[in-house]
């Protein structure tokens, strides 16, 4: 299977913080060919940026700039790479207000997670595309 992933899941340097987070993806790459993604990226958000969380349906940095509009454009690039590469589930970074699945901070910048998922997994969803938490990954295997 074609899997989309989260692009700092494979190493590569895109988080807010200019920073990986990795994980150890290489059972997964033996059986399916994986496509990194950052939606952040891809809506035009720079690395590094400020550190950002979803509230009441919008998304905010933690001085309050709306960056809604750079997700939901992230989240619709990241949906056209998927269908573009025939992926048929996604491997996501879990807790992120792009690609967490189950649960995302509140809003708060207090470390408080919240049932939902983020701005990009929420859509992929909505398409009836599987998303799965790195922690799920082996259910790929
Ligand atoms: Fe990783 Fe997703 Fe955040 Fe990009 S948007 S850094 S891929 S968690």
């Amino acid at each position: 299977m074609v899997l989309l992933v989260s692009a700092c899941l494979m190493g590569l340097p895109t988080r807010y913080d200019g920073t990986p987070a990795m994980a150890d993806l290489r059972a997964l790459a033996r059986k399916h060919t994986l496509v990194p993604v950052c939606p952040e990226q891809l809506g035009g958000l720079p690395t590094p940026r400020p550190p950002c969380e979803i509230m009441c349906g919008r998304v905010r940095t933690r001085e309050g700039q709306d960056v809604t509009e750079a997700f939901a454009l992230g989240a619709s690039r990241a949906l056209d790479v998927c269908r573009l590469c025939g992926c048929g589930a996604a491997v996501l970074k879990l807790r992120s207000p792009s690609c967490g699945k189950g649960k995302v901070y509140d809003g708060t910048f207090t470390g408080t997670l919240v049932p939902g998922d983020g701005v990009t997994a929420a859509l992929l969803l909505s398409q009836g595309i599987p998303v799965y938490g790195e922690d799920e990954a082996a259910l790929l295997d």
